[in-house]
């Protein structure tokens, strides 16, 4: 079986960019995979000769308001408990946020592989942008840029290290 990769992090971190460089599609392709919830955003891609599905939370990211962790918790930890495999997405341009800090407590006590991409790193370097985000305790931060596809696929390759 495929393992599953879920995208995690607050509203417009760059989720849906990664979800659709992952797929290399533009429009989510529903998962034939047994034992899923269908109406979320999978999609299925590969890195090397391993295949994933990938599945995209960002459509039960509420509107921000006090609600949201709340309908985080319930909506994306329901697409954690599915996945084999996180990535959680923070932004290096607006920097370290107190929702991302809410997210990563969570995150923190999975008992499954987390990677920690910092998004949006194009152009920066990649020492100072990724800096701040060592305090959410989640390993090693990964500069990425999604929507350039920089290191997107060596951050695959070694979170799929262990499948
Ligand atoms: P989501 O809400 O987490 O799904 O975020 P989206 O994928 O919709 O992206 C939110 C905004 O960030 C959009 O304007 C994207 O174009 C922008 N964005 C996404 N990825 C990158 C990136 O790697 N670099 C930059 N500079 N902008 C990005
Ligand atoms: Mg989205």
């Amino acid at each position: 079986m495929k393992p599953t990769i879920a995208l995690v992090g607050r509203p417009n971190v760059g989720k849906s960019t990664l979800f659709n460089r992952l797929t290399k599609s533009r429009d989510a392709l529903v998962a034939d995979q047994p034992g899923l919830t269908r109406d979320r955003h999978y999609g299925h891609g590969k890195v090397g000769s391993k295949p994933y599905l990938v599945v995209d939370t960002g459509g039960f990211e509420p509107v921000a308001d006090d609600g949201i962790l709340h309908e985080m918790a319930r909506q994306t930890l329901q697409a954690i408990d599915e996945a084999d495999a996180v990535v959680f997405i923070v932004d290096g341009r607006t920097g370290l946020t107190p929702q991302d800090k809410l997210i990563a407590n969570r995150l923190r006590q999975l008992d499954r592989p987390v990677r920690l991409a910092v998004n949006k790193a194009e152009g920066m370097v990649s020492n100072l942008v990724v800096a701040e985000f060592f305090e959410l305790a989640l390993g090693e931060p990964w500069p990425i840029s999604g929507a350039h596809g920089e290191g997107v696929r060596s951050l695959i390759e070694d979170l799929l290290a262990g499948f």
